[in-house]
């Protein structure tokens, strides 16, 4: 008789909705549900969420998935966990939150992160952790509750991430996936176990922090309220999983050397796989577990996508409603427009550096810049140059990978850019690589499913998985373009090098006029 467990279902917690998928044993995501849930942001500084209206949504996004896709619960092999690098939240004795959940984009770790990068500390580790030195970092984090709310730090028994929290409150026990571990600047890359050093850093030890374990780590005996909840047997396995970010590469299949997934969303990644840790020794780029012995190295970049919505919404407006008037997506408007523009915008350079910039240059203060207008140039070259410059920038991320790893062979795409043919051309060329587009938009979520059927024993090692990803289309780089591109990402470069004081001193003013 067929065996009829054969979906796993995903949850992929990220920092707007939890996406519940239903994959099956083809690796086809047969139905996709989402639930939201608000990130609080009182101040520039604060992103925060509440870790119970986050478990929530995972217990009706299941059930809604379950409901909605009429799949029973002898059907279902596991439930496998992706979610957002980086949160952190302090529990009590009973487990009871002392805090909101601090995510990956909450800022007000920042001096505190600058201290410890000019600190001897700092490079030492990121050599043992593989995590940047950030205010993203929760051991960065936890220098900072040590400081403003000591009460908080002393009461807590705990410091979890938001898995660890949705873990505790349905099996009883703290447990942390290697994977979410090694994001956390407490993990020693080689040991997998929390690093002795960080733990002195952050004054805290191993007793309050949850135990590590590997990615296929299995809880069992889900209690009554929450299989009523959401549809599932207690006895349905749930899969530690791993980070959204490793597991990305998973989705996409970028698993083997050479092969580099590329996400722009709002925000973007460069990322490849690697068979052990590597710390990038001049600290640009971050090294994260996956599992099955695989590591990703990469770097992410703030100006993704988002520049693209400025272009939108501030630059182009009126040319984003004339797409409206004409029945069509304002982006694919703008980006008809964009390419009646040849290559290289007839020398206009735009650093795309609006909300200062991670990967590989770490540096806050860096602004935006078109460089090179003249009379000639008009909406549409500074509309085309808005999307090479994101490229650029995707570009000085995979410079840096690739000194660290040997030469990419191919790069998967994904993520809300990767539906503009001109833009994959574009990336094509300047990164003089084929790019292939992904079947599914989500990678993170995916790649967790196909983990939850590794971890069942379904597969024997996660680099197999490559041959299970879907791509629905690729581009080859067009070497007519190569000359100009060539040379506008070492202009690009050069002038980012020679503008960093005055990024320093326009930030500063712009600091000025904002306390006046
Ligand atoms: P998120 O990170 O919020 O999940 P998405 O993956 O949906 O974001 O990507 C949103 C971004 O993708 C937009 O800001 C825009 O830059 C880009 N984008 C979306 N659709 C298109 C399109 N049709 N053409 C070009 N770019 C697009």
């Amino acid at each position: 008789m067929d065996n009829p467990k054969r979906y796993v279902i995903a949850a992929d917690m990220g920092t707007t909705s939890v996406k519940t998928l239903l994959v099956d044993r083809q690796g086809t995501v047969l139905h996709a549900h989402s639930e939201f849930y608000p990130m609080h942001t009182p101040s520039p500084e604060i992103a925060e969420q509440d870790p119970d209206r986050m478990l929530d949504a995972v217990l009706t996004g299941i059930g809604k998935l379950m409901q909605e896709a009429t799949a029973e619960p002898e059907e279902i092999l596991c439930v496998s966990f992706s979610a957002a690098m980086h949160s952190l939240m302090a529990v009590d004795e009973e487990g009871r939150p002392l805090t909101p959940l601090l995510t990956w984009a909450d800022n007000r770790a920042a001096e505190h992160a600058a201290q410890l990068k000019r600190s001897e500390l700092g490079p030492e580790l990121f050599e043992r952790t593989g995590t940047p030195i950030h205010p993203m970092s929760p051991l960065v984090k936890l220098l900072w509750l040590r400081e403003r709310q000591p009460e908080i730090f002393q009461r807590a028994a705990k410091f979890i991430g938001i898995k660890e929290y949705v873990f505790f409150r349905l099996f009883g026990r703290y447990v942390v996936d290697h994977s979410t571990a090694s994001a956390t600047g407490l993990l020693h890359m080689h040991t997998l176990c929390w690093d002795s050093l960080a733990l002195s850093t952050a004054g805290l030890g191993p007793e309050r922090l949850s135990e590590p374990v590997p990615a296929d780590h299995k809880e069992i005996g889900l209690p009554e309220w929450a299989a009523l909840r959401t549809g599932l047997y207690a006895d349905t396995p749930f899969v530690a999983g791993a980070a959204d970010g490793p597991l990305a590469n998973l989705g996409a299949g970028a698993v083997v050397p050479g092969s580099w997934a590329l996400t722009v969303g709002t925000s973007g990644a460069v990322r490849t796989t690697v068979t052990a840790p590597l710390a990038d020794p001049k600290g640009r780029l971050f090294c994260y577990a996956l599992a099955d012995g695989l590591w990703t190295v990469g770097g992410a970049i703030n100006n993704g996508g988002i520049m693209f919505r400025w272009t939108r919404d501030v630059l182009a407006t009126l040319e984003a409603e004339e797409g409206r008037r004409k029945g069509m997506d304002p982006y694919d408007y703008l980006t008809g427009l964009a390419h009646d523009v040849p290559p290289g915008c007839e020398g206009l350079v735009f650093l795309p550096f609006l909300l200062g910039e991670r990967a590989p240059y770490w540096n806050s203060n860096a602004r935006g810049v078109f460089f090179g207008l003249s009379m000639n140039h008009g909406k549409k070259h500074m509309i085309r140059a808005v999307m090479e410059g994101v490229v650029y920038r995707l570009h000085s991320v995979a410079a840096v990978l690739e000194e660290l790893t040997g030469s990419g062979g191919e790069i998967r795409a994904s993520g809300g850019f990767a539906r503009s043919p001109l833009w994959r051309q574009m990336l094509a060329d300047v990164l003089e690589k084929p790019v292939t587009v992904l079947d599914s938009v989500e990678s993170s979520g995916v790649g967790a499913a196909y983990l939850g059927f590794w971890a069942l024993g379904e597969f024997p090692d996660l680099a197999g998985i490559r041959e299970w990803t879907r791509t629905a289309g690729a581009h080859e780089p067009d070497p007519n373009n190569r000359e100009v591109y060539r040379e506008l990402t070492g202009l690009y470069a050069r002038l980012y090098q020679r503008l960093l004081p005055e990024f320093d001193a326009i930030a500063e003013f712009q600091a000025k006029q904002r306390s006046i």
